[in-house]
């Protein structure tokens, strides 16, 4: 399995996001940043950012990751830095915010 370097920057951001998350609010050290000890900590987490961050693993490890799940494109790299457990391109997410702001055209 290869991926690209940006869907492993990512993925090393996610790994550190949940290791994070796991040593300040459940006082769970980290001693290994790898994605088999990190899922392990996270079985009967149920923590719901926990469970977003491992998705956007699981998405990864099936090639799935970084495609809007409204028009399939490609979700700009940045956006996925910032929010790697984002679902949409920048453009459907401006697109949504507007539909649920309330805002009538
Ligand atoms: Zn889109």
């Amino acid at each position: 399995m290869s991926f690209d370097t940006q869907t492993l920057e990512i993925r090393e951001i996610i790994l550190d996001r949940i290791a994070n998350i796991l040593q300040d609010v459940y006082q769970e050290p980290v001693l290994e940043l790898t994605e088999e000890s990190i899922i392990a900590k996270l079985a009967f987490k149920g923590d719901p950012q926990l469970n977003e961050l491992r998705l956007a693993l699981d998405r990864i490890r099936r090639g799935e990751y970084g495609r809007c799940i409204f028009c399939k494109c490609s979700i700009d790299g940045e956006l996925l830095r910032r929010s790697p457990t984002t679902h949409f391109c920048s453009r459907c997410a401006n697109i949504l915010r507007y539909r649920t702001s309330g805002v009538q055209s």
